[in-house]
């Protein structure tokens, strides 16, 4: 027995989105169903569809931003039970044995290939391929289903799954709280979480970026100022000032003169990607012991901390929302950095459009 979805998915890099219908597995003893109220539209799954990470394996769907509610559990579950309003990220399992897993850090799992497994495009437990959020209903293990409290509603709390403990997780394990002169470099969907969480931890916030373009949208995320760095001698202005530097920008960028502006044993986290590799002089981490450390994720403890903590403190993601039928224009809008700061797919329009027989997909 399966379920059968409507389901948004590409048949190859160049296509364009189709709905189509999507076998979903059957709610297993420790399953939990859940009715897909919004998905958010990450980077990563641009770059997955687009063949631009490796080879994709079509038909798929991507998406891991999931928010939505309870519809059905399995007989073995006892946390979660219909009508609760719940999430997904970019985990839908892992070994739960190696010591990784035992420290609540799935995201790191060494249990062995197949065993931590990507919500999409990742090889399953039983041998099938992942299907992402950009369907009307996904059925994942309790394990990895996330409650979001009632205080945020699903469009906003949707990319937390994703961009939220991306950006939440480097800030916590770092210590950044009341007073750390924080720096965020680039201010797009992770930048625009991390100026957010690092000044509801009582930071000091400071936007770095190209120009003052976006400094209002800046203040009013809670950053304290925003520098730009073309301003003449901005590096050895502002050398030795930041406590922590949050790297969320996945272009080329001169790592060391962006170290020279931590004091010493200051840490910079990246979380943006670039495509190149970035030279660093060791010299820039010797001279005043500084740290540079990357940051994948979270796990699954942390990012349910990270969603109460959003709550709490009224926090969310800036949102445009998209029907089923705009989401190929806004991937090429992502992709042009033309979004304040997330989109977000109304999962509600799947019920209006008209899905392609599973053989015309497989055609
Ligand atoms: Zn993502
Ligand atoms: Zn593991």
């Amino acid at each position: 027995m399966t379920i059968t979805v409507k389901a948004l998915q590409k048949t190859g890099p160049d296509q364009p989105f189709r709905v189509a219908d999507l076998e979903r597995r059957d709610v297993g003893p420790r399953d939990v169903l859940i009715d897909i109220r919004a998905a958010g539209i990450c980077h990563s799954d641009i770059h997955t569809i687009r063949n631009e990470w490796g080879e994709a394996h079509f038909p798929l769907a991507v998406g891991h931003e999931i928010a939505g509610v309870v519809e059905a559990v399995g007989a073995e579950v006892s946390g979660f039970s219909a009508g609760d309003r719940v999430g997904v990220g970019c985990l839908v399992n892992s070994c739960g044995e190696c010591a990784a897993c035992a420290d609540g850090e799935e995201q790191e799992c060494t249990g062995g290939k197949g065993r931590k497994v990507g919500t999409y495009n990742s090889v399953d437990v039983d041998g099938s391929i992942t299907q992402g959020g950009y369907a009307q209903k996904v059925v994942v293990d309790d394990r990895f289903v996330l409650r979001i409290p009632d205080a945020l509603d699903f469009d906003r709390a949707a990319p937390l799954l994703c961009a939220g403990i991306t950006t939440y997780s480097p800030i916590a394990r770092w210590g950044v709280g009341e007073g750390t002169k924080v720096a965020v470099l680039g201010l797009g969907g992770l930048g625009h979480m991390g100026v957010q969480i690092a000044a509801a931890k009582g930071a000091d916030v400071t936007v770095l970026s190209r120009t003052l373009k976006k400094e209002e949208t800046a203040l009013k995320l809670g950053a304290s100022r925003v520098l730009a760095t073309t301003e003449d001698d901005f590096f050895r202005t502002h050398r030795n000032q930041f406590d922590f530097i949050l790297n969320t920008i996945s272009a080329d960028i001169p790592v060391d003169k962006y170290l020279g502006l931590l004091r010493p044993r200051g840490v910079m986290a990246v979380v943006g990607l670039p495509p190149e590799k970035q030279p660093v002089g060791f010299g820039a981490l010797i001279g005043g012991g500084k740290v540079l450390t990357g940051s994948n994720i979270g796990g699954i403890r942390e990012t349910q901390e990270m969603l109460d903590f959003c709550a709490e403190h009224g926090l969310g993601s800036w949102i445009e929302k998209v029907g089923v039928d705009e989401v190929d224009d806004a991937y090429d809008r992502v992709v042009a950095g033309d979004v304040l700061f997330r989109f977000v797919i109304d999962t509600s329009t799947f019920e209006t459009a008209k899905a392609e027989s599973a053989e015309a997909v497989a055609g």
